[in-house]
C-alpha cells in the first residue's frame, strides 16, 4: 500500500501577490478579509483545508516578499532580511475561493480569509482588524492536510475557532455520503457559521466562556464523551491550539484505538506563545 504523506502539496509553488478588496467583522470574534487582484490568477484551489502562508507588511510598513518559493529558500531569505523590513508571516486557510469572473468585488479571483480576532497585541490579528482595500499581501500556497484514507467510514473532526475555516472547507469538499461528527469550539454562539456539511455529519458547536478555562478544555471533554460507531474505520482530523490537539490525538490513538496514521493533527497556535 502506498504510504500516505503528511500533506497534499500544490503542484506549483510561487509567492503570489494580492491586495485587500474588502474587510468586515462577520461575528463577534471573526473578521473576514477578502483578497484578490490579477496576481491571484496563479492560484489553484484544492478545496478541503487548503492553507497558505500569508505575507503581510513588516514593521516599517513595506511588503518585502522573498523571491524564492522553495520551503527552505523563502525562509532563509526571510531570516536574512533586517527585522524592520521583514514581512509578517502567518498561516491561514482558504475559507472561500471564487475564480475570476465570479467574484463579489471585481473581475479577478478572490479568496476570503476568516481571521480569529484575538486582539491588537497579536500582529496578524491586528493587521486583519485594520485591513483596508488596497493593502498589499503575498501568499504561498501550502496545499491540504485533510487526507481521509479510502477505507474511512466515519470522520471525527475537532478544533477551536482557528480551525473553523479548515473544518468548514473539509466538510464542504468531503464526499456527500460521509458519516461523522465535528466538534468546533467558539468563543460566542454567534461565531457559528453555515458549513455545508454532508447530511450524515453531525456538527456540534461548543461555546466557550471565560469560566470554561483554556481553549479546548470543553471540546476535549465532548470528544471523550462522544460515541463513535463500533467497528467503524475512523479518520480523525484535529486542528487548533497545540496542547489541545496533542491531547486529543493521544486520546483517539490510545483510548479509541484509531491508528495514528489515520489521524491528521496540526497545532495551529500555542497558548501564551507568539508564532515568531
Ligand atoms: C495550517 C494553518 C491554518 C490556519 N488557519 C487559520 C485561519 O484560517 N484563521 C485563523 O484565525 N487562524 C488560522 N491559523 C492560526 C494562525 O496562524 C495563528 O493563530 C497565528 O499565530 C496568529 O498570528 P498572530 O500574529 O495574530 O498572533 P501571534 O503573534 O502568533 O501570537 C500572539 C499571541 O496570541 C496568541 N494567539 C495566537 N493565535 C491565537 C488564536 N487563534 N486565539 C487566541 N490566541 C491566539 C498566542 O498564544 C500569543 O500569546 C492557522 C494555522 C495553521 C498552522
Amino acid at each position: 500500500m502506498a504510504k500516505r504523506t503528511k500533506y497534499v502539496k500544490p503542484e506549483h509553488r510561487e509567492i503570489l501577490t494580492a491586495k485587500v478588496l474588502a474587510s468586515k467583522p462577520i461575528s463577534p470574534n471573526f473578521v473576514r478579509v477578502t483578497i484578490g487582484g490579477a496576481g491571484l490568477g496563479g492560484f489553484t484551489a484544492m478545496g478541503f483545508d487548503q492553507w497558505f502562508r500569508l505575507f503581510m507588511p513588516g514593521k516599517d510598513g513595506s511588503l518585502k516578499l522573498p523571491t524564492s518559493s522553495s520551503s527552505l529558500g523563502w525562509y532563509a531569505q526571510y531570516l536574512v532580511t533586517g527585522k524592520e523590513h521583514r514581512p509578517l508571516v502567518r498561516n491561514y486557510t482558504v475559507r472561500e475561493y471564487r475564480p475570476a469572473g465570479s467574484g463579489q468585488f471585481g473581475s479577478t479571483a478572490e479568496i476570503d480569509i476568516d481571521f480569529v480576532s484575538h486582539g491588537d497585541d497579536s500582529p496578524a490579528s491586528a493587521w486583519a482588524n485594520n485591513a483596508t482595500p488596497g493593502d498589499r499581501v503575498g501568499l504561498l500556497d501550502e496545499g491540504i492536510t485533510y487526507q481521509a484514507p479510502e477505507h474511512t467510514d466515519f470522520a471525527l473532526l475537532a478544533g477551536d475557532e482557528s480551525a473553523l475555516p479548515g473544518i468548514a472547507g473539509a466538510l464542504r469538499s468531503a464526499p456527500r455520503d460521509l458519516r461523522g461528527a465535528a466538534f468546533i469550539e467558539i468563543p460566542h454562539a454567534d461565531d457559528a457559521q453555515t458549513l455545508g456539511e454532508p447530511e450524515g455529519v453531525q456538527v456540534n458547536w461548543i461555546v466557550r466562556t471565560d469560566s470554561h478555562g483554556e481553549t479546548g478544555t470543553l471540546t476535549d471533554a465532548a470528544v471523550r464523551a462522544a460515541s463513535i460507531p463500533a467497528a467503524a474505520a475512523v479518520y480523525g482530523f484535529l486542528a487548533g491550539e497545540q496542547r489541545f490537539v496533542t491531547g486529543l490525538r493521544r486520546h483517539l490513538a490510545q483510548e479509541r484505538g484509531i491508528p495514528k496514521a489515520d489521524i491528521t493533527f496540526t497545532g495551529y497556535w500555542r497558548a501564551g506563545r507568539a508564532a515568531g
